[in-house]
């Protein structure tokens, strides 16, 4: 299991859903060395995630499981956001995760092959179902600081996790997932679009 940051346990009450002006109200860059608050912000983050995928900590399922979350979505409109992918070797029955805390995220290319999620997307700030598929990039170039690495990064990421990275920067934009969903018809695609 990964370990947490703080001392709080992080609680479903932390979320700001999307009744709430400020989940869309755009989000502002972050200053490098991070501040005590924001360092905080990032830390919460973290943890939430962490926990909601922790069958120990999260016994009673107080946490809806999440693999990825943004500042806005605590409260804090401020260009940052945390993935945990949970990556399953079948062989070994090992898990390993592919995790990202970024700070000032931006994603530079995008490929024109369009990927979604088959089941369609989900959100920890919106409770109502909004059903379709959503469009997005198949491949993508992300980059920013590393909380956890403690650098710049720069990655290139194909289909499902591209997915979730653009996913947490339309949390930085003003958009939320819904948003891409064709409102004729929600489950339209294109017969080149590769659906996951
Ligand atoms: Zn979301």
């Amino acid at each position: 299991m990964l370990k947490l940051l703080q001392e709080e346990t992080p609680k479903a009450t932390w979320i700001v859903k999307d009744n709430k002006k400020s989940l869309l109200s755009g989000c502002k860059p972050v200053t490098l060395p991070l501040s005590k608050e924001d360092t905080l912000v990032m830390k919460k983050m973290i943890d939430w995630v962490r926990v909601s995928q922790d069958e120990k900590l999260n016994t009673d399922k107080e946490l809806t499981e999440a693999i990825g979350i943004a500042a806005p979505q605590i409260g804090a409109n401020l260009n940052m956001y945390y993935i945990l992918l949970p990556i399953l070797n079948e062989k070994t029955d090992k898990v390993t995760y592919f995790e990202h805390a970024l700070i000032n995220p931006k994603i530079s290319g995008k490929s024109k092959q369009i990927a979604a999620l088959k089941p369609g997307e989900a959100c920890l700030s919106v409770d109502k179902k909004h059903e379709g598929l959503v469009p997005r990039s198949y491949k993508i170039h992300v980059s920013g600081y590393d909380f956890l690495k403690k650098k710049h990064v720069s990655l290139i990421v194909r289909g499902y996790e591209a997915i979730v990275f653009q996913h947490e920067q339309d949390h930085l934009e003003k958009k939320i997932y819904y948003h891409h969903i064709n409102k004729k018809d929600p489950w339209f695609k294109k017969e080149d679009w590769i659906i996951i």
